[in-house]
């Protein structure tokens, strides 16, 4: 099992998302870290951040083009932001780099 991506917590509605659209095309994930909400204040922040993990690491390369086009086709806005850790370009609805998954600043 893979982690695919990690959602800002603002975004966990988004990672239910894109499950669906995996789930659709046979590939098997699950989000972990969905069910902390209620431990804010306690767990730190980062960990409440949601993520989706594939759950064969076979289908991870697909799961990647999934995941490429579908943050592709989300609306661009001026808020978009540079990853630290890669240099790549992220939409501003994004906490954590597509390409590298390296937290936003
Ligand atoms: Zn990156």
């Amino acid at each position: 099992m893979k982690r695919l991506h990690t959602f800002s917590f603002q975004d966990r509605s988004q990672a239910a998302i894109l499950r669906e659209i995996l789930a659709k095309e046979g590939i098997d994930c699950l989000i972990r870290n969905d069910q902390l909400s209620s431990g804010l204040g306690e767990i730190p922040f980062i960990e409440c951040c949601p993520e989706l993990w594939i759950i064969d690491d076979e289908a991870m390369p697909r799961a990647r083009m999934f995941l490429k086009a579908w943050l592709e086709n989300a609306p661009a806005t001026d808020d978009d932001w540079s990853c630290p850790a890669c240099g790549e370009r992220c939409g501003a609805q994004f906490g954590a780099c597509w390409a590298c998954g390296a937290l936003r600043d």
